[in-house]
């Protein structure tokens, strides 16, 4: 199609916020066509996940104007993905997401470049993701916003006054959906809170007392996990309840379908039963669609300066009637994240080897197997083994040497620690001063020799 033909009413909307002044607008917004422009030139956003939300959200920024966008995601189709990923058909089954929503959104939005990357997010080096001006978030995951929190918080810097430095500024924009309900964020680290400033806002699942499902059942979900949690085991001594098997799930359903006759309560169906007894919540495509437009909107703010960006949280909940608000949360001061970093006060003969044991030991680290990077420069790396073997010799080196004999910087950390019992992958950002260099650098030496 011929881009002459298609342009002026693809642009017709957004003209209107990048060509005209307004009173909403940041104090940097210049209007007119050469924004626009660059807008497409040099603005780069990176979208994490191809899923429900990871496919709207590349629809709406290659519509919005954006034209140099990436997305990484690290799984591949299912026949279940069909109802809501809509890039996605069923010949797709089994290819990678990230390949075919890229390919799709390019056929369709002409002019749009779009780098696909299948890949595990902790796959990439951190100059992967220094790259882009945006990273846009469509997760289903706490782990995975965790870990590209971090990143993002870890180009950050502070000044002597621990203001944050504009330009080291990694701009965010997450969208979250579960059923009916949604967020849009927008997360400037150093500005805004980030992800870990406000985990709370996750709250472990929620399950329900044992004596309620055994004596007061009030809904559908109570009959069922009365057969699933009680029932099941009073029956089937010693079996263990299989979620996967058919058969066992059915036993369930019907069971919970005759407690729900004998307290007159409605609404107990074989899905239901699936969803409740697997944690399922049902994934809504028009809330995907909701959230993921609110979210591109955003990245065009930030990008644009062409309004304020929200204030910055906003849910959306389309369960019963409609509710939007939005709430400014704040920042946690001492958030280990988004802060300026974890101190780590050494002497220069700490040798690369012995640094890392420290992180081990850490009382508020414990992170374990670490690769170290310093100003992109890897000192150390765990893994592959190329770049373990290139880099091994650093070890028995002092740390201080290693980071150009400075006296304080910032180093990057990534290794595992342990969170709920569970092994994750983390990136730290550690302040690094070495003891009784004060201000002493290669440079004052060389000058006053
Ligand atoms: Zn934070």
């Amino acid at each position: 199609m011929a881009e002459t033909a298609t342009q002026p009413s693809r642009s017709r909307d957004l003209d209107k916020l990048l060509l005209r002044p307004g009173n909403l607008v940041e104090p940097t917004f210049e209007p007119g066509p050469g924004l626009r422009d660059d807008l497409k030139e040099y603005v780069k956003v990176l979208v994490v996940g191809a899923g429900g939300l990871g496919c709207e959200l590349l629809k709406d920024l290659a519509l919005s104007g954006f034209r140099e966008l990436e997305v990484i995601d690290m799984d591949r189709i299912e026949v279940s993905n069909l109802n809501r990923q809509f890039l996605f058909r069923v010949e797709d089954v089994g290819k990678p997401k990230a390949e075919v929503a890229a390919k799709r959104v390019m056929e369709r939005v002409s002019g749009v470049n779009i780098v696909p990357h299948f890949a595990r997010i902790e796959d990439k080096e951190l100059e992967f993701y220094s790259n882009f001006s945006i990273i846009a978030l469509g997760l289903d995951s706490i782990e995975a916003r965790s870990y590209i929190n971090a990143v993002a918080c870890s180009f950050l810097e502070y000044d002597a006054d621990d203001n944050p430095l504009e330009e080291t500024i990694k701009p965010m924009v997450d969208g979250g959906t579960e059923g009916f309900k949604g967020h849009a964020r927008v997360i400037k680290p150093g500005i805004t809170p980030c992800f870990e400033c406000t985990i709370w806002l996750f709250p472990p699942q929620v399950k329900f007392p044992l004596c309620t499902l055994a004596e007061t059942p009030r809904t559908a979900a109570h009959c069922i996990e009365y057969a699933h949690l009680i029932k099941w085991d009073e029956v089937h001594s010693g079996k263990t309840f299989d979620p996967d098997d058919p058969e066992h799930m059915k036993w369930v359903y019907n069971e919970a379908v005759k407690r729900a006759e004998l307290f007159g309560i409605p609404g107990v169906t074989y899905s239901l039963t699936q969803g409740v007894v697997k944690n399922i919540i049902p994934a809504i495509a028009s809330t995907n669609a909701i959230i993921s437009a609110a979210c591109a909107l955003e990245t065009l703010k930030i990008a644009s300066g062409c309004s304020k960006t929200l204030s910055n949280y906003l849910t959306y909940n389309g369960a019963q009637g409609l509710h939007t608000k939005v709430t400014e949360f704040v920042r946690e001061r001492d958030c280990l994240v988004c802060g300026p970093g974890i101190l780590v006060e050494l002497d220069t003969s700490v040798t690369l080897e012995k640094f890392i044991g420290l992180l081990e030991e850490h009382p508020k680290l414990h992170l374990s197997k670490a690769s170290i990077t310093h100003r992109g420069k890897s000192l150390y790396m765990q893994a592959p083994p190329v770049l373990e073997e290139m880099t091994r010799s650093n070890l028995s080196l002092p740390l201080f040497e290693l980071m150009g004999k400075i006296s304080k910087d910032i180093v990057h950390a990534t290794g595992t620690t342990i969170k709920n019992d569970k092994k994750t992958s983390s990136l730290i950002k550690l302040r690094v001063a070495f003891k009784g260099v004060d201000g002493v650098t290669d440079m004052d030496t060389a000058g006053g020799a």
